[in-house]
């Protein structure tokens, strides 16, 4: 190599430090040979890169970097087009579940309605039972509706929650008188317990009625007739406990990691045929960090679930605006 182009030389001790002559800036050192005569010293020789193996070494780094390039590239757009047919598919399922949801109560309605207006005579008994029948669906439909507008809002930021001194009792009749309907349909009973007398917690009242009837909601939805939920509540000075729990099929260890994701149903919903929208649950946990609080769900000795709640009875000052 050196042969073929001009080349400087030096010698350096064992330490690397010069001992004759230098390298100028700019040359390359290019080969180091020992001395035979000063076993410490060595020859080092440098030179300039010859201009065509410079050209060629940029060659190749601008057609590596190119490839690179291309390739990344490539890898960002399969990922962005994975990502918006999981989207595309995730909203169809959306649609499609949220369509099922609205559907049962109109149909509902529109039966009841059919009903009143055969001109049959009716009792004011059971003009009575239909009216509150077709109020019961309405507020079910309401719901579905507050539902999806609540996941719009959330996914634009923080829902605002209004916190005040609230009996949690009276919340969890509320919601209670709230899922009755859908109770009575499959004779579920609804157990309240509240162990130590009736616990007062600052909480914003139709953001914590809205999270347990989501939870009822669905302890109705997964068991089975005849069986019970229960509601227990217990309290001490720092902290409310609210648990729901249920006689139906229970979670999935797997299912336990994800149900409170948006969108996400679990093995009961397909097993079972259960109609949903993914969407309860997320909207349950959201409601309860913005409480500060958290939401877990365990296994019942009879298998069942049991949706266990925790949350401060005192919210920080800076949240009370
Ligand atoms: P949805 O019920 O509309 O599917 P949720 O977000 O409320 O959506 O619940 C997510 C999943 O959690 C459900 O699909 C179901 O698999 C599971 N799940 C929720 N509550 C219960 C329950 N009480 N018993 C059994 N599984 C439940």
């Amino acid at each position: 190599l050196l042969s073929e182009q001009p080349f400087e030389s030096e010698i350096r001790d064992a330490s690397d430090r010069h001992v004759w002559g230098s390298l100028s800036s700019g040359t390359a050192e290019l080969q180091r040979v020992g001395s035979r005569v000063i076993r410490e010293w060595e020859f080092v020789f440098g030179g300039l890169i010859p201009s065509t193996v410079r050209s060629d070494v940029i060659a190749y780094g601008v057609i590596t970097l190119l490839i690179i390039m291309m390739l990344s590239g490539l890898a960002v757009t399969v990922r962005g087009v994975k990502r918006e047919m999981e989207l595309g598919k995730l909203q169809n399922e959306f649609v499609s579940a949220v369509s099922h949801e609205f559907k049962s109560p109109i149909t509902g309605v529109r039966l009841l309605l059919e009903r009143l207006s055969t001109g049959k005579e009716l009792s004011a008994e059971q003009s009575q039972g239909y009216f509150s029948a077709i109020d019961a669906e309405l507020n079910r439909l309401e719901r579905l509706v507050n539902r999806v507008l609540m996941v719009q809002k959330l996914q634009t930021g923080h829902l605002p929650y209004l916190f005040a001194q609230t009996s949690v009792v009276v919340v969890l009749e509320r919601a209670i008188g709230l899922i009755k309907p859908q109770a009575e349909a499959k004779q579920i009973s609804i157990v309240l317990n509240a162990e130590n007398g009736a616990p007062v917690a600052e909480i914003d009242e139709s953001a914590i009625t809205d999270a347990v009837e989501n939870l009822l909601d669905n302890a109705v939805k997964y068991s089975s007739n005849g069986s019970t939920v229960r509601i227990n509540i217990e309290a001490d000075s720092d902290f409310l406990f609210v648990d729901v729990s249920d006689e139906g099929p229970g979670v999935s260890s797997e299912d336990r990691e994800r149900i409170f994701e948006k969108f996400y149903r679990g093995a009961a919903a397909n097993q079972y045929d259960v109609r949903g929208t993914g969407l309860g649950l997320s909207l349950v946990k959201a409601v309860v960090e913005g409480h500060h609080g958290t939401i877990k769900v365990r296994s019942t000795k009879s298998g069942g679930s049991c949706f266990r709640m925790k949350l401060p009875i005192h919210q920080p000052e800076s949240d009370h605006a």
